[in-house]
């Protein structure tokens, strides 16, 4: 982390503070343990933080410490937009452009407060008034660790704050398994252990914790992959009526798009999954070793995220989507077997 960077947030953290710390929208595992960890660490600090999501999380976050005092953007636009004006600190965690909150930005565009930005994606916009970015990090919630050290101490890190920041290493890193999983990040899990982090237990919340239904809809999804094998790519589709027939819930989808991953030779993988209520197909995209999904997101599918990991979306059918997909799979010179 950069030295002046944490002398201006140092600065901006002096006295005692009214701070509001905010996730990008349909936030994940990272975006809900980077922003509670961060949330509880400036309690200790003496400030009046509040959490801002710009929309609901999904149920299998509904445990982490601190998550029932969450602000809901969405479900009372005027009440937080009215704390937001009060803040005089604003965090923005794991994202990089203020439209990942959705219709969030536009409070946020008007806000005189200053910025800090935390986060892992490439190419961030330069709204903050301290800018942590830095695409080496798994996660934001490790940069938090490291933030927590270089503005105050390590040792201000308890179980709870060791219990948010566990929950975004593992999500964000597929268990430990993801590229940027490194010594240092096996330190600090190991250190996060040591201070009574129930690991086990974290594990199930997380990932035992599905429903017959949504595991009817994964197996449903499952069925509808289709295998372009001469082009070493797979993808998965959902529709609206699919996911009502099998009662979806926000995050029964999560972690599906891996499976398409798992099938040998495959490199390339998107899952489709359509929202009538806002109008869109959201796409998620994975891959490994160098064939970059973030520019395929930004360049054809209104999106970003990293490298192996990415996302967007598409104003198209669900049909239309497939075939501009399918296209632009044919012509890749990186996917040609
Ligand atoms: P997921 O596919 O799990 O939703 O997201 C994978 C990665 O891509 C995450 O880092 C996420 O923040 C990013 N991402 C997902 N959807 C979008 C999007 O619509 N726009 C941008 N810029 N990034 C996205
Ligand atoms: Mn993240």
């Amino acid at each position: 982390m950069e030295e002046n960077q944490i002398i201006e947030a140092k600065k901006l953290l002096q006295g005692s503070k009214k701070i509001a710390i905010i996730p990008h929208r349909n936030p994940d595992g990272d975006a809900m343990g980077s922003t509670l960890a961060l949330f509880h660490f400036l309690k200790k600090m003496n400030h009046h933080p509040v959490v801002i999501a710009p929309n609901e999380f999904p149920d299998f976050l509904a445990w982490l410490p601190g998550s029932a005092d969450v602000l809901i953007y969405e479900k009372d636009r005027n009440g937080v937009k009215n704390i937001l004006e009060q803040a005089e600190l604003i965090f923005t965690l794991d994202f990089n452009a203020l439209h990942r909150t959705g219709e969030m930005e536009n409070v946020l565009k008007t806000l005189q407060a200053p910025f800090i930005m935390i986060d892992h994606h490439q190419a961030p916009d330069l709204y903050a008034k301290a800018t942590f970015s830095d695409t080496s990090y798994g996660s934001t919630c490790e940069m938090i660790y490291d933030f927590i050290d270089a503005v105050s101490d390590v040792k201000m890190i308890d179980k709870t704050i060791a219990t948010c920041i566990y929950t975004g290493i593992v999500t964000d890193s597929g268990s430990f398994k993801f590229p940027k999983t490194t010594g240092k990040t096996h330190r600090i899990v190991a250190a996060l252990i040591d201070l009574g982090v129930e690991n086990t237990e974290i594990h199930n919340f997380l990932f035992s914790n599905t429903t017959y239904e949504s595991l009817q809809l994964l197996g449903k999804a499952l069925q509808n992959m289709k295998i372009i094998k001469d082009r070493k790519t797979s993808y998965i589709t959902l529709t609206q009526e699919e996911l009502d027939r099998f009662h979806y819930k926000k995050g029964d989808t999560e972690g599906i798009v891996n499976y398409g991953l798992s099938v040998k030779d495959v490199i390339f993988t998107a899952i489709f999954i359509e929202n009538k209520e806002e109008g869109i197909i959201k796409i998620s995209l994975r891959s490994i070793g160098d064939f970059d999904v973030n520019q395929l997101a930004r360049e054809h599918f209104e999106g970003g995220g990293h490298n192996n990991a990415a996302g967007g979306k598409s104003m198209l059918s669900m049909q239309e989507t497939i075939r501009k997909f399918e296209n632009i799979v044919n012509v890749h010179p990186k996917l040609k077997f």
